[in-house]
């Protein structure tokens, strides 16, 4: 079953995800719920915010990107098959001591069309918990890390806009604004 996903600036974006501490049967259906929105808009990642849920809980399957990454989860180097798509719980992240920042040009599947670079370290650590409660740490680079950082924030009620320096920000304005005034309209019919 897939959601609707919430656009910018619909409230529940800003709100930070509550900790998930029950990983029930319930807990999974949101997650396989959130696996199949992300599919059906074609995304790479999706937080919970975004099908309307202030948790810290995220869906991550780079695999329809087809980009280049390096990874290593739990020591190893599992095909991505065997752990994509992702169901990540209460992720803690860290950049690598050392690592560049590095420039990339994000999208979100709250800002339909809206692109814009944002600056964030190219590999991190990321501790967390899948859906069966069962905690993992990853390390990755290239866009892993980038889709990953991006979710994450969502689950802090930060949005790729606030990420953009001024030039990056101002050349999406418009846009931006246009697209609170339609989420905003949709909202009240
Ligand atoms: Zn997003």
């Amino acid at each position: 079953m897939s959601l609707p996903i919430v656009h910018y600036n619909a409230p529940i974006l800003r709100k930070k995800g509550e900790k998930v501490t029950v990983f029930d049967a319930a807990l999974s259906e949101l997650a396989y719920t959130m696996i199949d929105s992300m599919r059906a808009a074609e995304g790479i990642g999706l937080a919970a915010q975004q099908i309307g849920r202030a948790l810290q809980l995220c869906v991550v399957d780079l695999r329809p990107a087809e980009a280049e990454f390096n990874w290593e989860l739990d020591g190893a180097k599992p095909p991505l098959d065997l752990f994509m798509p992702m169901v990540v719980a209460n992720p803690k992240i860290k950049p690598l001591p050392g690592t560049d920042e590095l420039i990339y040009e994000e999208g979100c599947l709250s800002f339909p069309k809206i692109r814009g670079d944002v600056v964030r370290p190219d590999a991190v650590t990321v501790n967390f918990q899948d859906e069966h409660g069962v905690p993992h740490t990853l390390r990755g680079d290239g866009l892993l890390s980038r889709c990953i950082q991006h979710e994450a924030d969502h689950l802090n009620g930060v949005l790729f806009i606030d990420r953009m320096d001024k030039k990056a920000r101002a050349a999406v304005d418009e846009a931006v604004k246009a697209l609170a005034k339609e989420t905003r309209a949709a909202a009240k019919s």
